[in-house]
């Protein structure tokens, strides 16, 4: 597990540049050709390719589908390998990518050696798919593992687990953003400031407003994370705009929240409010999740360790997937700790047990 994983590694895969990612895929479409696995590219013309992998068990002809889903994206550019290499200490695997998710997929590998080298009774087809823009949105893969997701009884989301006892994640915060355009008047700050509009005024009296909707304790959160405005200390500014962070355990929050948004009315005289997008990934909720939390749970003490549940305050593609009914359990792939910082790493003894699970949960389901 350990030599796939270090070379999975040393092939970098950002979400942005297409080449280096494409290279990652065709090294994991040799790894499950080597598994006996019908393996599909499916060609993306601006991210990476994506990887569809069909597994049928041996026996009868699978009337049910199982569906694996990950991604194969970092967050890390081409040459972060060089200041961040991938290394063994104390039990660690580190490196850029390790625990989100390439460890993830290197377990899933080694769970379909476990089905096939066991024999365990699988009755259902497994369809593994490997993503491409996960950690930029999911835009170019979305819609494929929807489909995907509606074909399956169940999704198994290889994500990082939470926390140093690996915790599964079995509810996520819907999670969006939305800009907030104003538009104002310009004016000569000294010689006509009152036949100007200011925008920046008029968001700031705005982020003021948006600020009190923001509820901790129900989840519900709205951040102005980036603002733009004016142009120069004496002409009054025409336009700001700020872009926000939306974020809920809830899908009918989800909802209040933009339409509270969308429902915003200029505070100044005459100036004028754009606002655009909104929630992108909806909520994971509880119920999506509990029944296939609990198999997982029971299985993980036959085979000898506890399992845990949390909530994620981040959105992953098993956002999407619950969105559509389909049950999804999160939090399936590594055990570790770091995603997207420098000390990323995967707890190398962790692999082969969330492996097991894995193998057990796509034969028992
Ligand atoms: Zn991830």
């Amino acid at each position: 597990m350990l030599d796939t994983l270090r070379e999975l590694t040393s092939l970098e895969s950002p979400s942005l540049e297409k080449a280096p990612a494409d290279h990652c895929c065709e090294f994991l479409a040799d790894l499950w050709l080597q598994r006996g696995a019908t393996v599909g590219i499916v060609k993306n013309e601006k991210r990476g390719n994506l990887l569809r992998v069909v597994w049928n068990p041996p026996a009868a002809q699978p009337r049910a589908q199982l569906f694996v889903l990950g991604h194969y994206d970092t967050v890390y550019p081409t040459g972060t390998l060089a200041k961040m290499p991938f290394r063994l200490d104390g039990g660690k695997a580190y490196g850029p990518g390790t625990f989100d998710m390439k460890g993830g997929i290197v377990q899933a590998l080694f769970a379909l050696d476990a089905i096939r080298e066991l024999h365990l009774a699988a009755q259902k087809r497994i369809v593994f798919l490997w993503t491409s823009d996960e950690e930029i949105g999911s835009a170019t893969s979305r819609k494929l593992l929807e489909e995907e997701a509606q074909r399956s009884e169940a999704v198994f989301v290889l994500e990082p687990s939470l926390g140093p006892r690996g915790l599964l994640k079995t509810s996520r915060k819907g999670v969006g953003e939305a800009r907030l355009i104003v538009r104002g008047r310009p004016s000569h700050a000294g010689l006509a400031p009152e036949k100007g509009i200011n925008a920046i005024h008029e968001l700031a009296a705005q982020i003021t407003r948006i600020e009190k909707w923001n509820n901790p304790r129900g989840g519900v959160s709205i951040n102005a994370d980036v603002v733009t405005g004016g142009s120069r200390t004496n002409v009054i500014a025409e336009r700001a705009e700020a872009t926000l962070d939306l974020r809920a355990w809830k899908e009918t929050d989800m909802r209040a929240l933009e339409k509270r948004l969308y429902a915003l009315k200029p505070v100044h005289r005459g100036a004028k409010l754009d606002i655009r997008g909104g929630f992108d990934r909806p909520p994971l909720e509880p119920k999506h999740s509990a029944a296939l939390f609990a198999r997982a749970k029971s299985i993980a003490r036959t085979l000898g360790f506890s399992l845990g549940e949390a909530a994620a305050g981040g959105g992953s593609d098993g956002n999407f997937t619950a969105a559509l009914g389909v049950p999804t359990l999160d939090g399936l792939g590594a055990v570790g700790d770091g995603a997207h910082a420098t000390h990323e790493h995967v707890v190398v003894d962790a692999m082969p047990q969330r492996a097991a699970l894995l193998a057990s949960l796509l034969t028992s389901c």
